[in-house]
């Protein structure tokens, strides 16, 4: 158990006045931990307090903080050159990392579009695709098709593709034209409906988007690969594009490098983000098929893709990327995934049983339990911090994502608060 050593510093007191936090009721939100520094897989608070962090930073910081790797490329690349921008000018970890992307991931995926962010690259997928139709001579295919349970983004157009209801946004409901949002094709029944859906409406829909293996924000829910599998036969059946949103699965975190290489599935677009730097700098990417990029390719100006993001292949971000595929193909990842998966399997059995939880589950370095009801994040924030780990339970699901490089003592310690904040 930690407790404050000292007073909150100066610059929060200050800068709390200033700062709108996110997914925060400013009114009566408590004071957000201040942190001093990162190390490894922990936080050091700035009153001398260290916590073990169950998430990652949002799922980010696989290889752990501040690993000297990573550190050292970002290093090298702010003396050489911190910025320039993408259009007209081109420089080497940019271009390095696309051709590394196209490499690792499977099929023809090899057409990569950098942004900053995970909902922006989700953005550019979403116009890839629409403008996909638009450049083949089709008009009329302006409507996605996703699933109850995805989140997908906070931005207006992604907001749209989130679930309704549990995706943080039903606030907005009918500000942006609404999208066919329909439960996930676990089972034969449900493909077939899928598949009777996409008879009838095929001509209006640009593109499937799914989370794949994983939703994760919509609450930490798994499904099997054969629902993936279900969902190329039915793109293909019907002609639409499939987008995998692997900001959340991608690099490791559910056992494979990708979800979709795992499940044997080739979708037409992927997003990526969060692990991508290793957790350290922001960036995303769109990376779409032959078949999607080949719509785009001619002799007319106007087929081009009109976007471009002014620290779009930040070269900061892409020489931690870089990096961090190094690390990557070290490939100690796989051992520590399968370590976290069994240290996760067995902390959290206990769990099991207890009063309101209705599952426990884990999938590669994905710990969840599940209650019957919205848990009360902030109290039980608080107690975790307490118990000297920093978890942030969301919607009905207290989740352990911890970074790869977490070691079997503070695996110990983020199960045992888990267990002891239940009270089992
Ligand atoms: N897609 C998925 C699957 C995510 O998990 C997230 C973020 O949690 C996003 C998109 C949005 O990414 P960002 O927060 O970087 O905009």
């Amino acid at each position: 158990m930690s407790s404050p050593a000292s007073a909150p510093p100066d610059w929060l007191a200050k800068g709390a006045r200033h700062v709108w936090r996110p997914y925060c009721q400013m009114k009566t939100a408590p004071a957000p931990l201040a942190v001093a520094r990162t190390e490894g897989s922990r936080l050091i608070l700035e009153d001398g307090r260290e916590l073990v962090d169950g998430i990652a930073s949002w799922w980010t910081a696989c290889h752990g903080y501040n690993h000297p790797h990573i550190r050292q490329a970002v290093e090298a690349q702010l003396a050489r050159a911190p910025h320039v921008m993408f259009g007209g000018l081109a420089h080497e970890p940019a271009y390095r990392l696309a051709s590394r992307l196209a490499a690792l991931l499977p099929g023809d995926l090899d057409h990569v579009f950098f942004a900053e962010s995970g909902s922006v690259s989700v953005e550019i997928a979403m116009k890839m695709a629409l403008q996909f139709w638009i450049n083949r001579g089709m008009s009329g295919r302006t409507r996605f098709l996703s699933f109850l349970g995805g989140y997908h983004g906070d931005t207006l157009a992604t907001m749209t593709i989130c679930d309704p209801e549990e995706g943080m946004h039903s606030l907005f409901a009918g500000v942006m034209p609404s999208q066919h949002v329909t439960a996930l094709p676990t089972d034969a029944a449900s493909e077939a409906g899928l598949a009777a859906y996409l008879a009838e409406n095929a001509q209006e829909i640009a593109a499937v988007i799914v989370e794949p293996r994983v939703q994760g924000a919509g609450g930490m829910l798994f499904h099997e690969d054969e629902t993936l599998r279900r969902l190329r036969r039915l793109a293909d059946d019907h002609d639409v594009l499939l987008i995998f949103d692997e900001i959340f699965t991608g690099f490791g975190r559910t056992g494979d490098l990708f979800a979709c290489e795992g499940a044997g599935v080739v979708p037409d677009v992927i997003t990526l983000s969060k692990a991508l730097t290793g957790g350290t700098l922001p960036l995303s990417a769109a990376v779409a098929s032959r078949k999607v990029f080949d719509a785009f390719w001619s002799d007319d100006p106007g087929a081009a893709l009109m976007h471009g993001p002014t620290y779009m292949g930040n070269p900061l971000a892409c020489a931690a990327a870089d990096a961090s595929l190094d690390l990557f193909e070290r490939g100690d990842w796989r051992a520590d995934v399968a370590r976290i998966e069994a240290a996760l399997r067995d902390g959290l059995a206990p769990c099991r049983g207890s009063a309101g939880v209705v599952d426990v589950r884990v999938k590669g370095a994905i710990g969840v339990v599940e209650f019957d009801r919205q848990v009360e994040s902030g109290p039980l924030c608080q107690r975790f911090v307490e118990a000297g780990v920093w978890i942030r339970p969301m919607g009905k699901v207290v989740y352990l994502t911890p970074p790869f490089v977490v070691t079997d003592a503070e695996l110990a310690t983020l199960t045992g608060a888990v267990r002891a904040v239940l009270g089992v």
